[in-house]
């Protein structure tokens, strides 16, 4: 199977890379006994007012769970970012950005940035922002949203970014949540040729929720749109009042730097809250090793600034290095499945990094429209957000890295501020499907489902951390027992992932899908990406998703939802081929129950496979879906419904 496939680092990789498999080892393995020492050198990579005497204080021990990173340091992030570039990089490009509709695009240097940014925090100070208070950010994805984060971080104010896909609802909810009393929006985005009406789903939202005293409006298309008096102002008008003076505030490490609400893949989306100091030492850390980042380089992550893969790794990690990072404003399909490969070529991208939907979908559409692109400056490719696929893996390694590029497969979540299990380039070997071995300073730990440690390297069953590491989340935003019932509860002692893994004979990681989606077949257990692969591995196949279903004889029976490439016909004939097939692939426990045709799957808005939505409908429950408004198109699921198997 997959797991026999082990890339070899490339020799280009092996001579560039400043990180041997010899300095991981030992690097990691002082990590680990030494933590107070290691970050104290590590945390020279930043610029602090205030240099931390006291490192890491922090506690798993059950009730009382604690972490603290450097709590007597004082820095600032947007100083980190910006300012302290300025002597050596100050006309280096630090944001490319990309419009939707290709032709248009724009470049700001790092000094322009700090100009942009310094005013935007006087705009923020002069409508009455202060250290501290919430500031809600809703907007498209252009560099002024990068500068209103940065802003946030200058005085001191914490940023709550929600996903400009997000409905009025949705706004409500976690504007009411983290008590914030200003907005700061567009009048319109673009996505795929399309305007999204960004100020109406504010002024929706307003309608349902109170304490919201300031919108202030950035004009990206000049549309009309209602504006309320003395409640909405322009940005444009308000920039022209102030100057480009501000001083950066002097922030504790662990003062609040954002609160941001997880893609609810699993129930309703958790406030994580991350500071200061640790969690930009993290973005930065790991941008630079994990991605091998030299300076020169262009930088492109594929991810929405609304998710925290765009904070970590379009905005955080890149500028705290001085990287250039490019921010693409549009979708990967538009004008047509070649966009992403255009935008590489044109903007000369050295490590590209996105999600595995936007692989399978690109795979779904046709190699050709990557094949077309010879993109000889990329380097290395990323992949997060959800297992990927064998058979993607490949895909994306052949047709877009040309058998040339190394592929990072980055395993993280909202909660750990960064990558915590990862391939270091030049020095990891690498499998398809597997993100590989942890992060500095990161110990997973393969439990039981009953929480019993497995010692053995090889094994298999939920995946908890034994201990804190820099970037980890402080808590539930305004619910500390939230954040302990949910993450240290279950298994006592360990920050619990909700993932469940196998480590293999070599000590990787693979990931098998969320512990809530572990089939269980006849006593067998089996993860439902194990299954997904294997469909997807078919090559009329483009994306599938399985769930188990109540079964009289088996516990458990397997229930595939299967999505075709374009052009393939669905008839039964196909259903027994891919019954067979995924009996062939993994053996004879895996064989699909029930197969359904889905023109669509159900996904997050970061394009994530909502599995427990899925579930209920297998399980011909589909009364009481749950919380649904992080669906994309909440349309397809009727489609499901009524083509569900189970009746
Ligand atoms: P919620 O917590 O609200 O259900 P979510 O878990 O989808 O939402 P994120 O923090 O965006 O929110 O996603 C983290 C999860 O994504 C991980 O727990 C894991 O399930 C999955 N994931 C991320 N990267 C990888 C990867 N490289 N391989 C496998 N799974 C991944
Ligand atoms: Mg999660």
């Amino acid at each position: 199977m997959s797991e026999q496939l082990v890339f070899q680092p490339s020799a280009a990789a092996i001579a560039r890379t400043r990180t041997t498999k010899a300095q991981y080892d030992e690097m990691y393995a002082r990590s680990l006994s030494d933590p107070n020492g290691f970050w104290a050198e590590q945390a020279k990579r930043l610029d602090w007012v205030k240099f931390p005497s006291k490192i890491k204080n922090t506690s798993f021990a059950y009730p009382d769970i604690s972490i603290k990173w450097f709590e007597d340091g004082i820095l600032n992030v947007s100083y980190n970012c910006l300012d302290r570039h300025l002597a050596t990089r100050g006309d280096q490009t630090a944001i490319v950005w990309e419009g939707d509709s290709p032709g248009t695009d724009s470049k700001v240097s790092y000094r322009e940035l700090h100009d942009r940014v310094c005013r935007f925090a006087n705009v923020l100070k002069a409508n009455g922002v202060k250290k501290g208070d919430r500031v809600t950010i809703y907007m498209p994805m252009i560099i002024d949203t990068a500068v209103a984060m940065l802003a946030c971080s200058r005085i001191g104010a914490v940023h709550s970014v929600i996903f400009g896909g997000f409905s009025p609802d949705s706004i409500a909810g976690r504007v009411s949540d983290c008590g914030s009393s200003i907005i700061l929006t567009a009048d319109e985005g673009r996505r795929g040729g399309k305007t999204v009406p960004l100020k109406k789903n504010v002024d929706d939202a307003l309608a349902k929720v109170g304490g919201v005293e300031r919108v202030i409006v950035v004009k990206v298309t000049g549309n009309p749109i209602n504006m309320v008096e003395g409640r909405d102002v322009w940005y444009q008008d308000e920039v022209a009042k102030v100057n480009a003076d501000c001083p950066p505030e002097p922030m504790s490490a662990e003062d609040p730097l954002f609160i941001l609400y997880t893609s609810g893949s699993t129930g309703k989306p958790k406030g994580v809250l991350h500071t200061t100091g640790g969690y930009l030492l993290w973005g930065s850390l790991t941008h630079e090793l994990s991605f091998d980042y030299r300076d020169g380089e262009v930088f492109w992550c594929t991810a929405d600034v609304g998710w925290v893969t765009g904070h970590t790794y379009i905005v955080y990690g890149p500028l705290a290095n001085g990287a250039t990072t490019l921010m693409f404003e549009g979708i990967p399909s538009y004008p047509d499945a070649s966009r992403f490969w255009q935008v590489v070529e044109k903007h000369k991208v050295n490590v590209f990094h996105t999600a595995p939907t936007a692989i399978r979908a690109l795979m779904g559409a046709g190699a050709e429209f990557a094949d077309k692109y010879d993109m000889p400056t990329l380097r290395l490719l990323g992949t997060v957000g959800e297992p990927i696929n064998p058979e993607a893996w490949r895909w994306y390694h052949e047709h877009v890295g040309k058998g040339r590029c190394e592929i990072v497969d980055a395993w993280w979540q909202t909660e750990t501020g960064g990558h915590m299990i990862a391939p270091f380039p030049g020095a990891i070997a690498t499998k398809p499907g597997s993100a590989t071995v942890p992060f500095f300073g990161v110990q997973p730990v393969v439990l039981s489902p009953e929480g019993v440690v497995q010692d053995e390297t090889k094994a298999e069953g939920v995946l908890a951390i034994k201990d804190s590491w820099p970037g980890q989340m402080r808590s539930v935003y305004g619910d500390h027992k939230r954040f302990v019932e949910t993450y240290f509860t279950q298994y006592k002692g360990y920050y619990f992932t909700g993932d469940g893994c196998r480590r293999d004979e070599d000590g990787y990681y693979w990931i098998t899908g969320r512990v809530d989606d572990v089939l269980n077949v006849s006593g067998h257990r089996l993860g439902t990406a194990e299954v997904e692969s294997a469909l997807v591995s078919h090559p009329k196949v483009s994306e599938a998703a399985v769930v188990g279903y109540p079964h009289d004889v088996k516990g458990q029976g397997i229930y595939c939802y299967v999505t075709l490439m374009a052009g393939e016909a669905s008839d039964d004939a196909l259903k027994a081929e891919l019954k067979t097939w995924v009996r062939k692939e993994i053996g004879p426990i895996a064989t699909p129950d029930l197969i359904q045709w889905a023109p669509g799957l159900p996904k997050t808005r970061s394009g994530k496979i909502m599995r427990r939505i899925l579930r209920k409908v297998a399980e011909n429950d589909f009364g009481s879906l749950g919380d649904t408004s992080t669906l994309a198109d909440p349309a397809v699921v009727n489609d499901l419904i009524e083509n569900r198997q189970n009746r």
